[in-house]
């Protein structure tokens, strides 16, 4: 039964205040009543299967029309979901939102694409494998008809005819082919580097899947490095544009932007080259320097190859700093505990080793508690020096817990006298602090550590005394690397994307690896396939193990393959790709997704894109919408599309939780779909997920809402079915000469659609939009005997009912094409034109209001009728005649009988 809290609730959050003192005025008796009533004829199980039906039937009901079609285009997408298995209640709400907007773009007469796909690789497939011997292909394969069969249910008006799956290999050969292509552009590259290693997943991950030094997929789970040659996509290469293409992205949420900003990390500075142990004679050793310069002309991998540098060298610490200007006050040079010259030192000294060894050990621990940033710092001291190379002075070489092996080149000189950190740790340590900067004016010289660099000159730094800092950093730069000891840099936080996964389920890589050799090429060397050999299927029968490298490198028939240059014997690569790789450009082939030749057409892509609408949540801040970014630039510089960006607008929803905290199984809080849409029906279901919260925020699921908005529903049911014969008879007339309840609820009616028509064309409120519907019933109900007794002109009731079942139609389909049907309307409901707002009915009545100061009347103000006090006293303040008389006095206070009267008292 409804309680006056579930009206309540019912009735909205964000209640409006004519609807909520409607509710209060209405007589709670009467609603109880209508709801035995309602009840019994609103049955959504027996209306929603019959529309699915008909629905299902009719596979053109969603499908876009070409790009000749001469309406406005609108892309608009949910991100693709990984099938699970079952639909939850977060993909209930995603989908909700962007239902209701491709039915409303619809009609509002574009041309809408509105596709759906399965994000279909990835290791649960092969963990259910091992669990349930049942194959991946076969179990994903399940998996995507029963979310499919959800989703019909759900009544989402997806065009399945551009369906992708992206474990098949009708999509993934596509992801060969572009892999092939990055091999040809220098894009896609093969290394020997420090990865991150997932020891539950058993395979490598992208630094972007390494979340607080933890595996993406597994929370508790600590992240190794190792060394392992693995497959690179060269994203850095983007870098720039990817940073700043964020400034141009203003349909994307600031947080978002704010995180890919974070997440690329620029930062412009020097590397120097500190020779180590102090001998003269290797202060600029050709080895690593070598490497270093050539690092240089692709500025972009600078730091692996100096990485990788010192894999191979120990005589040698290149530091990174973005203040090379304050080189002269460098006290010690402070390793990471995982350096390779720090590991050279430990050996040959045990002692060393073992308090290297527990500051490591602290390091993981802070990175473990996720505190990274408030760790105690605490450091040794090797006995070893190195050289300045800009002053030749030896200073000591220290290893710091704080120190990341995998941040910058893992090694920085330490500046206590113009860093806050250096200063602490200095202090700490007894180390000497030293003032090389001083204020430009030659004002008072600060207290250290002094970190400013504007206005800012060098000072005890020889040679570059009296340069200003900025100056100072190019010309430093410069100097080193004319020098042969360091250069002018740009460093990214953004890494090359690692590509290779050690697992079987995902897109095989293109590449062989030449046994033998041919001309050009050494034993062993890597051939990329011809787009004649494509694709490389996944073979179907593979024993699933979680240990000792990929499935693929036991599948004899699979490995050993052949040269496609030379003929001789090859191995194939036994990776995979990320499945990151797969929803990195899966938007682009809705548009076009039976081709056969190419990935899509080109014109078909430069139709539809950047996609309109992209909504999703916000955990793919980094991964997948920066990469996608990516792609999209590759495609673009490969020629196949024009535009630079994936996605106009991005929308991030919040997610859906229950007595406090996400649903998961763990917790025992998960609320099913299936449950919902038995007990109350899809619509409701969907209807509530978009009434109960704002789409941006969380939503706490309360099951007494669902029903709530079914009973809101079954209101609605009664009221349209009781006035159908009416309104079918009416036709689409408007009301000639308008009786006095015509007037009132003509004008809720505009102004409800005109608050629809806003909330959709920005900020999404449905939740209000929600409410204001069912303002507008109530007040419909609270005029039912007044109509009843013909007080309405049938034409005005007819507009009502009319216009309510279509602004309902977004977020209720199955519910609005029933009653649609029921009141005559012609043709599809999603397919007729949304309401037009009229501006002369929505008006609100004005009324005048006399405004006194100080007992005097000064003028009469015009305001809505029913505006409440603030907005009066706001009216009475700004008219011209009344600021005119209170200019240059004080208002000490206003005096407001609403309807009635302003009162002004100034001094
Ligand atoms: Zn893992
Ligand atoms: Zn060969």
């Amino acid at each position: 039964m409804v309680t006056a809290s579930a009206v309540e609730r019912e009735a909205g959050l964000c209640l409006l205040p004519a609807a909520r003192n409607s509710l209060q005025s209405k007589n709670m008796s009467e609603i109880e009543t209508n709801a035995t009533e309602r009840q019994a004829r609103y049955n959504p199980a027996e209306i929603e299967p019959k529309w699915q039906a008909r629905w299902d039937a009719d596979p053109a009901l969603y499908a876009a029309e070409g790009h000749d079609s001469g309406k406005p285009k609108f892309y608009c997408l949910e991100m693709l979901p990984y099938p699970s298995g079952q639909l939850h209640m977060g993909h209930v709400r995603n989908y909700a939102i962007g239902d209701a907007l491709a039915r409303y773009m619809w009609m509002r007469g574009y041309n809408v694409l509105h596709p759906m796909g399965w994000d279909a690789f990835g290791l649960p497939a092969e963990n259910a494998a091992l669990k349930n011997n049942t194959p991946p292909r076969e179990w994903t394969l399940q998996n995507i008809a029963a979310m499919k069969k959800q989703m019909r249910r759900m009544g989402l008006s997806y065009d399945w005819s551009t369906e992708v799956t992206t474990c098949l290999p009708d999509y993934y050969r596509w992801n060969q082919w572009f892999f092939v292509k990055m091999f040809e552009k220098g894009l896609a590259y093969r290394k020997k580097s420090k990865v991150n290693w997932c020891p539950d997943c058993q395979t490598v991950l992208a630094n972007e899947q390494v979340i607080n030094g933890r595996c993406w997929r597994h929370e508790d789970t600590l992240v190794e490095l190792r060394d392992l040659t693995q497959w690179f996509l060269r994203i850095t290469k983007y870098a720039d544009e990817l940073l700043d293409g964020l400034d141009k992205l203003e349909g994307w949420p600031e947080k978002v932007r704010t995180m890919q900003r974070n997440w690329i990390g620029r930062s412009e500075g020097a590397l120097v080259d500190f020779a180590v142990d102090g001998d003269p004679g290797k202060k600029a050793t050709a080895g690593p320097s070598t490497s270093l310069r050539s690092a240089q002309d692709d500025t972009y991998n600078a730091r692996d190859d100096i990485r990788n540098a010192q894999d191979d060298t120990c005589d040698v610490i290149t530091v990174f700093t973005t203040r090379v200007d304050t080189i002269f006050g460098a006290t010690s040079v402070q390793l990471a505990p995982e350096h390779a010259v720090a590991k050279a030192f430990a050996t040959e000294d045990a002692a060393l080793a073992e308090k290297i060894e527990a500051l490591l050990a602290e390091q993981k621990k802070a990175r473990e508690a996720d505190d990274f940033g408030a760790i105690e710092k605490h450091g040794v001291n090797t006995g070893r020096f190195a050289v300045n190379p800009f002053n030749g002075e030896r200073v000591p070489i220290w290893v710091g817990n704080y120190i990341l092996a995998d941040y910058g080149t893992g090694a920085i000189m330490s500046v206590p006298g113009h860093d806050e950190r250096d200063f602490e740790f200095a202090l700490k340590y007894g180390l000497e602090v030293r003032r090389v900067i001083a204020p430009e004016s030659g004002a008072e010289v600060p207290e250290l550590p002094f970190t400013a660099e504007g206005d800012a000159v060098l000072i005890n730094s020889r040679e570059w005394d009296g340069l200003s800092c900025v100056e100072a950093q190019q010309k430093m730069a410069a100097f080193a690397e004319k020098n042969g000891f360091g250069s002018a840099t740009v460093t990214y936080r953004l890494k090359d994307w690692g590509v290779s996964r050690q697992r079987y389920w995902g897109t095989p890589i293109p590449m062989v690896y030449c046994e033998n050799g041919h001309a050009g090429l050494e034993p062993g060397g890597v051939v990329a396939l011809p787009e004649s050999a494509l694709p490389v299927l996944l073979p179907a029968q593979v024993e699933i193990t979680q240990e000792g490298g990929s499935p693929l490198g036991r599948v004899a028939e699979f490995l050993n393959t052949m040269c496609p240059v030379c003929g001789g014997p090859a191995r194939r690569e036994t990776d995979t790709m990320d499945t990151f790789v797969d929803s990195s450009w899966y938007f682009y082939r809705y548009t076009d997704a039976k081709n056969e030749t190419a990935p899509f057409e080109s014109d078909k892509a430069n139709y539809w894109f950047p996609m309109d609408q992209y909504i999703g949540g916000v955990e793919h801040a980094i991964l997948h919408l920066i990469y996608s970014r990516f792609w999209t630039k590759v495609m673009r510089d490969l020629g196949m599309i024009k535009s630079d960006e994936p996605a106009e607008r991005l929308f991030t929803q919040g997610m859906v939780i229950k007595d406090g905290a996400k649903m998961s199984k763990s917790k025992g809080n998960v609320v099913s779909p299936d449950d919902m849409i038995a007990r109350y029906g899809a619509d409701a279901t969907r209807m509530y997920s978009l009434f109960a919260a704002p789409p941006d925020r969380d939503l706490e699921w309360q099951e007494e809402g669902v029903a709530g908005i079914s009973r809101f529903l079954g209101r609605v049911y009664r009221l349209t079915t009781k006035y159908a014969e009416l309104t079918r008879e009416s036709g689409v007339a408007r009301a000639a000469n308008r009786t006095e309840i015509d007037q009132a609820l003509l004008r809720r009616l505009h102004q409800t659609i005109a608050k629809m028509t806003l909330d959709f064309s920005g900020r999404w409120h449905f939740n209000t939009s929600i409410a204001a519907i069912m303002s507008l019933v109530n007040e419909i109900v609270a005029a039912e005997v007044a109509i009843d007794e013909g007080k309405a002109s049938p034409a005005a009731v007819a507009e009502i009912v009319r216009n309510l079942v279509l602004m309902l139609a977004p977020f209720a389909p199955f519910f609005a094409a029933e009653l649609w049907e029921q009141i005559g309307g012609e043709g599809i409901v999603f397919r007729t034109a949304w309401p037009v707002v009229d501006e002369e009915l929505a008006r609100e009545d004005e009324i005048e209001i006399p405004v006194q100061v100080n007992g005097k009347l000064v003028n009469v103000i015009k305001v809505a009728a029913g505006s409440e006090e603030e907005a009066i006293k706001v009216a009475a303040l700004a008219d011209e005649k009344v600021m005119a008389r209170i200019v240059g006095k004080t208002v000490v206070k206003v005096i407001v009988v609403p309807g009635k009267l302003v009162n002004l008292v100034v001094k």
